[in-house]
């Protein structure tokens, strides 16, 4: 089909908030396709550039100087494109400048850039709450509260939760990542290198164990396990050190993202959901990179039919554009007048984008992920033949990840020789992330096609092959 074609028969019905077809038009050229020495001669100037002036901590895994976008493919400023299976730390699901959304997004800079919904009311902010408040997995009625970024939707939880139990006291998990501001970096349990040197830390933070079976943190067998790695929380924590009515919430990422893109075993969360319903405790799911359709559900924690008392969101709800979410029961999200606020949350703009994407993954993106992402986990599993080095291939839809080892007898984490991979696939064009102690993250927008993930898994053998 060529590009015209597909594109024309693009429309989406507004009506209905469902995109009739949802892809975008088809790259107009060959991808990925390497054509000069990596970095290029532009990109080695900018990034001299970036070494005297930028914030020095930001560094990269690879030296990419990003020009444009266009659906899968990212260009760099001296015209080599790669193959994007990184898609913005999951944050670009409907694929770089999808025509729609960036009709959205002009649309709306051209009618109302920004006025602050904590002083006035503007209709595309009430929509977005409409709209996730109507696809939210949770009984009853629901309030929204849009913010910037993960770290403050996670902020706006954590402060809701002590506010409407009155308790102080929030549990965490080892692996889990929140975010960089204070409340949100005490959660955060994923690499010391995120704590080290900030402390002291929001109190009455505490952390237990996550169901990362690959490496179980209580050393149980799969054939006999009875999610015992939930036992430090339950017989430890709960029955020597913590009094449960003191426990406000209880925050979890349903998969687990920065830690290693972990699915959690399958009765993890339901029993999670035990616990805080037992003891009044709120369960807070962080869906910021597992939600907005990633997973090949809408909702990560709906694969595990559990319902929490508030969801977060960020990342992918918008395609790219700052805003997140927090979204609760109607009985919980009531705060003090005045006691919780944000200049640019809910950003007009962002909101229209928000709503542009949504109708995307209503409109078949989500159920593409699902479909996509069990092709790629079964072609990478292929692979496993082929490469000692990768111990585990696990994931959700488009939320994969492969877990580098020195062999698969030890289980040893091998992260110099994940750099590697990740270094020799951007040379031959496929963008890939780290997370874990030696994952390789898989997260491209949800716009992928069978085609692109060959493409992926191609450059991988082989770049696990250079790799040594
Ligand atoms: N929560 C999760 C699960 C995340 O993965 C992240 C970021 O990676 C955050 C929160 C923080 O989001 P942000 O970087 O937008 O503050």
């Amino acid at each position: 089909m060529t590009p015209t074609r597909r594109f024309a028969r693009m429309t989406v019905s507004r009506r209905n908030n469902v995109a009739s077809s949802p892809f975008p038009p088809d790259y107009p050229g060959e991808y990925p396709k390497i054509v000069t020495p990596l970095p290029g001669p532009k990109a080695k100037e900018l990034i001299a550039r970036d070494a005297r002036t930028v914030s020095q901590n930001l560094s990269k895994d690879v030296p990419l100087v990003v020009a444009r976008g266009q659906g899968m493919v990212i260009e760099d400023v001296d015209g080599n494109r790669f193959l994007d299976f990184a898609a913005g730390i999951s944050t670009v699901s409907t694929g770089h400048c999808h025509p729609e959304v960036v009709k959205a997004v002009q649309e709306q800079a051209g009618r109302l850039m920004h006025v602050c919904y904590t002083d006035f009311f503007y209709p595309v902010y009430v929509d977005l709450c409409e709209e996730l408040s109507a696809i939210a997995p949770m009984r009853g009625g629901k309030r929204v509260f849009l913010t910037n970024s993960g770290a403050e939707a996670v902020e706006t939880a954590m402060k809701l939760a002590r506010l409407r139990t009155g308790r102080q006291k929030i549990v965490g998990f080892f692996g889990a990542f929140h975010g960089r501001t204070y409340g949100a970096m005490t959660l955060t349990a994923s690499k010391p290198v995120q704590r080290k040197g900030y402390g002291p830390f929001l109190p009455e933070v505490l952390h237990t164990h996550y169901a990362y079976c690959y490496r179980c943190p209580v050393n149980r067998q799969p054939e006999s396990c009875a999610v015992e790695c939930l036992d430090l929380l339950t017989e430890s924590y709960l029955h020597h050190s913590v009094d449960p009515s003191e426990v406000a919430a209880v925050i979890v990422e349903p998969v687990q993202g920065e830690g290693g893109f972990i699915p959690p075993h399958k009765d993890f969360l339901p029993r999670l959901q035990d616990l805080c319903h037992a003891n009044g405790i709120l369960l807070i799911a962080d869906e910021v990179q597992c939600g907005m359709g990633r997973t090949g559900r809408m909702f990560a924690l709906e694969h595990y039919g559990i319902e929490p008392d508030m969801i977060i969101l960020a990342k992918g709800i918008a395609s790219g554009m700052p805003i997140s979410a927090v979204i609760a029961r109607d009985d919980v999200m009531r705060w003090n007048d005045g006691g919780h606020g944000s200049t640019f949350g809910g950003n007009p703009v962002s909101c229209a984008a928000a709503l542009a994407t949504l109708r995307l993954l209503k409109g078949g993106l989500t159920e593409n992920a699902g479909k996509v992402g069990a092709y790629l986990i079964d072609r990478l599993r292929a692979l496993q033949g082929r490469h000692a080095a990768i111990g585990d291939v696990r994931g959700l839809g488009l939320m994969v990840g492969i877990e580098v080892v020195a062999d698969r007898t030890s289980r040893r984490p091998a992260p110099q020789k994940r750099h590697a991979v990740i270094e020799k696939a951007f040379e031959r064009g496929l963008l890939t992330l780290p997370c874990g102690a030696s994952t390789i993250r898989l997260s491209p927008p949800l716009i992928a096609r069978e085609a692109d993930a060959d493409k992926a898994v191609a450059i991988l053998d082989a770049a696990f092959g250079a790799a040594g």
